[in-house]
């Protein structure tokens, strides 16, 4: 059978095109073998400048046997993200949760995050082409485009705990903002003044949206720019929030010159258990008390994310 061969960062565009014209074989499934997509096709199917392959379809299961799906997924307004091991399981689970009444209109798989925007690399598995959706959490609503900005609704139990921690008249410095969700969570609830960080413009021009949707008991004020410049001009802060957990620690020495003595840093760091005692004592070594250590989740069976909150003595 005709299988169109897509390198995997070109499979969402591709599948769409496929899908859209109505080219994609009935009853077959799209599959990947780790690098390259295989899209069913209907006919000879020889098309665009993709190359197109005979080899054996797989049909889909739908009909004949129920499908089991199993696995859980990121749910961000209108937009579902999986984790799937193949596109096969992707596509059955996309079925289950398109059916599932939650108001779900498009499966993306995610393929993991890459750049300095730290980007989410999506293939659309079912339903239609659309990374922007609106996203409550926390009695806020923010405004996302995974296309273009970094979003992840893991943290919201962390943005809420933390909102909970942050007095009246603090000034924040939220360095590494994205689209907003621990600014706007705080400012929602506590009257305080917090300056928002980002080098991705896009983030920005949504946090601007963002602000302007919820009614926020404090103020929060867009900055596009990178820290390791911007925040060497910084000082006096009540608290820094450092949510770059792939390398926050480039950055902590920075943070600690911008928070003032006695304020906090809420730290995220994503680290293997067996390097995470050695980072503690790093971070107490730059004159950093750790006030608590929360894991957040689990990446794998021995990295997680971790929370630390630092006092600056
Ligand atoms: N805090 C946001 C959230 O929870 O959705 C975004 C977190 S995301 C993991 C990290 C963000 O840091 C991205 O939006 C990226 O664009 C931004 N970023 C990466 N390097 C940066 C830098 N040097 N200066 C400012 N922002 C940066």
């Amino acid at each position: 059978m005709k299988h169109l061969k897509v390198p995997k960062e070109r499979a969402s565009e591709v599948i769409r095109k496929v899908r859209e014209k109505g080219l994609q074989a009935r009853n077959y499934g799209v599959f990947n073998d780790g690098t390259y997509v295989y899209v069913p096709l209907e006919g000879e199917g020889s098309i665009w400048d993709s190359e197109v392959v005979d080899i054996e379809g797989r049909p889909e299961k739908r009909g004949e046997t129920p499908v089991r799906v199993s696995g859980s997924f990121d749910a961000i307004g209108t937009i579902a993200v999986i984790k799937a091991r193949d596109m096969e399981k992707a596509s059955a689970m996309a079925d289950s949760i398109l059916k599932g009444g939650s108001g779900i209109r498009s499966v993306y798989m995610d393929t993991g995050i890459s750049g300095e925007y730290r980007l989410r690399n999506l293939i659309l598995v079912a339903g239609e082409e659309n990374r922007t959706s609106l996203y409550r959490e926390n009695g806020v609503t923010l405004k996302v485009d995974l296309e273009k900005v970094y979003f992840s609704p893991r943290l919201a139990t962390e943005r809420l705990i933390l909102s909970k921690h942050v007095a009246e008249d603090e000034k924040i410095l939220d360095m590494f903002c994205g689209v907003g969700p621990f600014s706007i969570v705080i400012a929602r609830k506590q009257k305080c003044n917090i300056v928002a960080l980002d080098k991705n413009p896009f983030a920005i021009e949504l946090l601007r949206e963002n602000i302007a949707m919820n009614r926020l008991a404090g103020t929060v004020i867009p900055v596009c720019g990178d820290a390791s410049e911007y925040v060497k001009s910084i000082s006096g802060m009540d608290r820094v929030i450092m949510n770059l957990p792939e390398n926050s620690g480039s950055f902590l020495s920075l943070a600690s010159g911008a928070v003032r003595r006695g304020g906090l840093i809420n730290y995220y760091e994503n680290l293997d258990v067996t390097s995470l005692e050695q980072r503690m004592e790093e971070i107490v070594g730059m004159g950093l008390e750790i006030v608590s250590k929360r894991e957040v989740h689990t990446l794998s069976r021995t990295e997680s994310m971790y929370s630390l909150e630092l006092k600056k003595t």
